[in-house]
């Protein structure tokens, strides 16, 4: 019997394992910082903003835009309904109410036209989440925004590696936010970052993110608004530089994991996979195939094929309106009708072709029975 499938595993090579050793041997004291401040310069580099802060994970990254920003009690933030819980949650947790609208077929990204539509004169921001990879129109978001006087943000956590028009995802809104969750394509285990090009932003953010301590405030221990902690550690952050030495091979690796899947399903029909469209580049966070609907095939039969072929495969999004927190939205026909028939492909960076013929394989068999 060949080994279970996993769907995401960090690529961990000696480089992680000497600076982690390094860190955790002399990070300390003066050094306490260092990797840390050295993450934030080169991932900054990398994405190409003016300033980055390390954050112990995406979702603290974007509560401290959030707040920061001013989001609050009484304004609307308009959203995809496709999403995962964290890029929703900051705005809850914010007191702010977030509005649900649905996702194009093709990237599975939110629908511009729906976005002009939910504008109300309470609408204070919009936040892009590149899902899977996949960019949102962002020429069209940005002009929706900057129409209405909204801000829009960029929630990043799945896009390392993705472009549009050149520019790399989570640099073109107020500001953008990653993860480095295990699962993503560049990890410290557990933490984010958060992105911008806004010198005011990104002061306040540093504030907020460390106890409310203005680093200008001459008097120590002295806070000057409530905070939040939401900060990386250098051992984590070591892990981190390593991987950002190494994120064009990361991202390469996604981007070929994908191309192989398309080669293996090449000639199946009734199935589509990750969009690409121009002027987009793809960074293939997570390869994932749907179905059409006149196949019949349904995520339950997709679970349970996987699973008995021993393959690790996940769920599409379920709609955020669909979860006992929210109120249903049934107008958001893309968003509740694709997640009953997709499914995400396992992707770990050393996946190799056999595995992925593995899967490829079940694919194929469902579709033909
Ligand atoms: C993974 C993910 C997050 C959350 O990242 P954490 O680092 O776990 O907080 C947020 N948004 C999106 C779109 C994600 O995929």
């Amino acid at each position: 019997m060949a080994d279970r499938i996993a769907y995401t595993k960090p690529s961990i090579t000696e480089l992680e394992v000497a600076y982690a050793t390094d860190a955790a041997r002399n990070g300390w004291g003066a050094h306490c910082y260092d990797y840390i401040h050295r993450l934030e310069r080169e991932f900054a580099a990398h994405v190409g903003t003016r300033y980055a802060i390390a954050t112990s994970s995406c979702t603290g990254a974007m509560q401290l835009g959030l707040a920061a920003t001013g989001i609050g009690p009484g304004d609307e933030v308009i959203m995809a309904d496709t999403n995962w819980i964290a890029s929703v949650a900051p705005v809850v947790h914010l007191g702010a109410t977030p509005v649900f609208v649905d996702i194009l077929e093709d990237t599975w990204c939110l629908d511009p036209d729906q976005v002009e539509a939910a504008i109300t004169p309470r609408t204070k921001a919009i936040i892009a989440v590149h899902l899977y990879g996949s960019m949102c129109d962002m020429d069209r978001l940005l002009d929706i925004g900057a129409r209405h006087g909204v801000v829009v943000i960029e929630d990043a956590a799945e896009a390392i590696g993705s472009l549009w028009r050149g520019k790399r995802a989570g640099s073109m809104g107020a500001f953008g936010t990653f993860s480095f969750h295990g699962t993503k394509t560049v990890t410290t285990g557990e933490g984010g970052m958060f992105v911008t090009d806004d010198p005011a932003l990104f002061e306040r953010v540093t504030t907020l993110s460390n106890h409310g301590r203005d680093p200008k405030e001459p008097r120590q221990f002295f806070p000057t608004i409530t905070g939040y902690k939401f900060k990386m550690a250098n051992v984590s952050a070591a892990i981190g530089c390593a991987q950002v030495e190494r994120i064009s091979e990361l991202i390469e690796g996604k981007r070929t994991i994908m191309q192989r899947y398309r080669d293996l399903l090449e000639g199946i029909n009734g199935i589509s996979l990750n969009a690409e469209p121009k002027p987009s580049v793809n960074g293939y966070w997570m390869p994932t195939v749907v179905f059409d609907r006149d196949t019949g095939v349904t995520r339950e039969m997709l679970i349970d094929a996987f699973g008995q072929a021993d393959i690790d495969a996940r769920v599409f999004f379920w709609p955020l309106s669909e979860l006992p927190m929210f109120s249903p939205c049934p107008q958001n026909t893309a968003a509740r009708d694709i997640a009953g028939r997709a499914i995400n492909l396992p992707s770990y960076h050393d996946m190799d072709l056999d595995a992925q013929a593995r899967v490829a394989e079940v694919i194929r068999q469902i579709n033909r029975s």
